[in-house]
C-alpha cells in the first residue's frame, strides 16, 4: 500500500467506545431515544457553566484580527499565567506561565508528552484498566505500550506488578486518577509506594522515568481527595483538559504542565514545545484559551453526576450486580455476569443497554457504565438491567 499502513490500521480498527456510541445513535433513530440506554461515551451531560458563555461574549467584543489571530505556539501568556496562579493557590506551588503549554485537550497533552520523552525502543507503562487511546498515542510516539494490571480488589496501582514490569527500557508511566474506566482515585500512600518503586528502579538502571499524570477528571470527585502527583514524585508531567471539568469536550482545550520541581524541567519545557511543533499542535483554540483564563478557578458542577451515581449504584445493587464504588469521574465499573464481557454486552444490547466491555480497557470480565447521561436514562434503564440479570438466573 502506498499510504501509511499504521495509520490505515488505526483508522480501520476504530475506537470500540465510539463504535458503540455510533450504534446507540442508529438505535435511537430506529426505536426512539427513550428506548435506548446508551452508557458508552464519556460526553458530559451537564451544560458548560454560564461563565463560559459570558467569556465567549466578552471575547467577541475584541477586534476580530486580534481575537482570531495566531497566539504564541504555547498559548497566550496571560492565560498560562492564570492557570499557573490557580494551581499555585490550590497546591501551594510556584509555577509560572512558561511551565505550561496550552493544548487541544488531553489527547494532545498526552501525545505531546509521549513524543517529548520517548525514543525508539522505549517502553511506556499504563495501569490497566486504562483509557484505550493511550496505546495509540504511545505507539505512534515510537514506544511500546506495556500494560500493568491494577490491584483487582481495590483498583489501586498494584505495587508488586509495577515493580516487576519496570526495566531499563521503561521511560514513562501513565497514571489517571480519578480513573477512567473505574472511577478509583489513587491514595497518597499508594502513589508514595509507586514513587518509591520508580525511584528504586531509576537507581538500579541509572535511568530517568517520567510519571505522566493524566488528570482530566481531577475536579469530578465525590468527596475523596485527589493527591497532587508532582508533590509525590519529582519527574512528573501533568496533562489536563477542560473537556470534563467545564463540559467542553468539543472545544478541544487543555494544557501540559512541566512542574518547576521536575529535575529535567528546562529540557522538558523545550521538548514539550518541540513535540507540539512536530505534531502540529500549536496555538490551541484562541477563544477557548481566553475562556480558560476566565473560568480557571471554577469548581465542576458534580451534583448531577452525584445524583446519577447514587441512582445507578443503588439500582444495580438491588438487582444483585457487583461494582466498584466510584470515588470520581463519571463511570461505574460493573462485574459482567459471565466471564466474557463481550458476550455479556451482546446480551445487554438485546435489551437496549449499551455499556462498554472491559476488554477495550485491557482487562476481562467487567463493563464500564458511563453515567454522564440524563437522570431519566438511569432510572428508566433499571427494567432493562433487571431483564439482563434475569437472563443469568
Ligand atoms: N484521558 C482520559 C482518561 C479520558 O477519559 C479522555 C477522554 O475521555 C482523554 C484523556 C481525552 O480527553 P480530551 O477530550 O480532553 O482530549
Amino acid at each position: 500500500m502506498a499510504i501509511n499502513q499504521k495509520s490505515y490500521d488505526y483508522g480501520a480498527a476504530k475506537s470500540s467506545i465510539r463504535e458503540i456510541a455510533a450504534y446507540g445513535a442508529r438505535r435511537r433513530e430506529e426505536i426512539g431515544a427513550e428506548n435506548v440506554f446508551d452508557f458508552s461515551i464519556g460526553n458530559p451531560s451537564i451544560p458548560a457553566p454560564d461563565e463560559v458563555r459570558e467569556s465567549i461574549e466578552q471575547s467577541l467584543k475584541l477586534p476580530p484580527v486580534q481575537l482570531h489571530g495566531y497566539t504564541p505556539a504555547a498559548g497566550l501568556p496571560f492565560v498560562r499565567e492564570a492557570v499557573a496562579n490557580s494551581l499555585n493557590e490550590q497546591f501551594g506551588t510556584s509555577y509560572q506561565a512558561d511551565d505550561l503549554y496550552m493544548t487541544c485537550g488531553a489527547a494532545a497533552s498526552l501525545s505531546i508528552s509521549f513524543n517529548a520523552v520517548v525514543n525508539p525502543g522505549d517502553e511506556v507503562i499504563v495501569i490497566a484498566p486504562y483509557f484505550p487511546e493511550y496505546r495509540v498515542w504511545i505507539e505512534t510516539a515510537g514506544a511500546t505500550c506495556v500494560e500493568v494490571m491494577a490491584n483487582e480488589d481495590t483498583f489501586q496501582i498494584d505495587i508488586p506488578n509495577l515493580r516487576a514490569a519496570i526495566n531499563r527500557r521503561t521511560k514513562a508511566i501513565v497514571i489517571n486518577s480519578p480513573n477512567n474506566p473505574v472511577g478509583s482515585i489513587y491514595s497518597k500512600e499508594n502513589l508514595e509506594e509507586a514513587a518509591a518503586v520508580i525511584h528504586e528502579a531509576e537507581e538500579r538502571f541509572g535511568s530517568s522515568i517520567y510519571l505522566i499524570s493524566d488528570d482530566p477528571y481531577r475536579k469530578i470527585t465525590y468527596g475523596a481527595e485527589v493527591p497532587w502527583v508532582p508533590s509525590i514524585y519529582d519527574r512528573t508531567i501533568v496533562c489536563y483538559s477542560y473537556s470534563k471539568s467545564l463540559s467542553l469536550p468539543g472545544e478541544r482545550i487543555g494544557w501540559v504542565l512541566v512542574p518547576d520541581t521536575n529535575p529535567d524541567h528546562d529540557d522538558l519545557v523545550v521538548a514539550i514545545a518541540g513535540s507540539g511543533r512536530k505534531l502540529g499542535f500549536v496555538c490551541a483554540p484562541a477563544i477557548f484559551q481566553r475562556v480558560v483564563a476566565d473560568c480557571v478557578g471554577m469548581p465542576s458542577d458534580v451534583e448531577a453526576y452525584a445524583k446519577n451515581r447514587k441512582a445507578l449504584t443503588e439500582g444495580l445493587s438491588k438487582l444483585g450486580y457487583e461494582y466498584i464504588e466510584p470515588q470520581g469521574a463519571f463511570y461505574l465499573w460493573v462485574k459482567a455476569l459471565e466471564p466474557d464481557a463481550n458476550a455479556f454486552c451482546e446480551k445487554a444490547k438485546s435489551v437496549e443497554l449499551l455499556p462498554v466491555a472491559s476488554d477495550s480497557f485491557g482487562c476481562k470480565g467487567w463493563v464500564r457504565v458511563g453515567y454522564c447521561v440524563s437522570y431519566e436514562t438511569i432510572v428508566n434503564s433499571m427494567a432493562a438491567w433487571e431483564k439482563l440479570a434475569n437472563m443469568y438466573k
